[in-house]
């Protein structure tokens, strides 16, 4: 097996939530576990999480909102699942520390890239919080760069009811098949929609691997790191 020494999880906001909107703790302790395993098994472990569990700026600006106010809830939600997070690693005895892209001294530490590669290497989880601080993206892509800027060797990402990158939804289309192995090129050329094409291409041109796979069954966090083959690998 070959492992990984540091990696980038992504967890999008409907994870947290187990399906409903806000924050499921018992989901969350659960999560907390799987990333605690890692931190333990002595790899070092950077997460984004998404923010869908409360509020999406596009689906706001659908039913009325200013996008760019609405961009900016979507973020402050994501900061309550990075919260969520950490009070659940700290629990486990996991020494944690949230850095969001919008400054807010009393919860969270600033974004501040080298501080938080000295965090990993004291073996201490890093939860990057508020997106990239910008409306207009995505969590996909904020994973893809601060995976890049942190100097990760590999993004995971973490799905929920899905176990890779398929040919087209699986729960639409029960044709659908699902990716060993897939290029960047061909993520984009089909137009897959499991991470937004942005965060495809980021990824593509600096020659960084990502693994798409399901959160289930428990433990599957620390296989992909281990090197377990599961999920799709996405490469260059
Ligand atoms: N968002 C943003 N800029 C960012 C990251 C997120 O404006 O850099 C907003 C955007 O409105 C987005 C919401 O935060 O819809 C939640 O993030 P995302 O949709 O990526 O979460 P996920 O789908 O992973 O749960």
């Amino acid at each position: 097996m070959t492992g990984y020494k540091r990696v980038l999880l992504k967890l999008s906001g409907e994870v947290f939530g187990g399906g409903n909107v806000g924050v499921d703790p018992d989901v969350v302790q659960k999560i907390a576990a799987e990333i605690a395993e890692v931190a333990r098994a002595g790899v070092q472990i950077a997460v984004v999480t998404g923010g869908g569990n409360f509020f999406r700026g596009a689906e706001l600006q659908q039913r009325g909102m200013d996008r760019v106010r609405a961009d900016y809830m979507g973020m402050l939600g994501i900061v309550m699942n990075c919260l969520a997070l950490q009070d659940f690693l700290e629990k486990m005895g996991v020494e944690t520390r949230v850095q969001t892209a919008i400054t807010m001294g009393q919860v969270a530490e600033p974004y501040i890239p080298r501080r938080a590669i000295r965090h990993m290497e004291k073996g201490r989880v890093v939860i990057f919080g508020a997106g990239m601080g910008m409306p207009f993206f995505s969590t996909d892509t904020v994973a893809v760069q601060r995976a890049l800027e942190s100097k990760c060797d590999v993004v995971l990402v973490a799905k929920s009811g899905v176990d890779g990158v398929y040919t087209a939804d699986p729960k639409l289309d029960p044709t659908a098949t699902k990716f060993d192995d897939l290029t960047y090129a061909e993520a984009i050329t089909r137009g897959l929609r499991i991470m937004d094409q942005t965060a495809f291409a980021l990824c593509g041109e600096n020659k960084l691997p990502m693994v798409v796979f399901g959160m289930e069954p428990e433990g599957n966090i620390l296989r992909v790191v281990q090197g377990e083959k599961i999920g799709t690998l996405v490469s260059a």
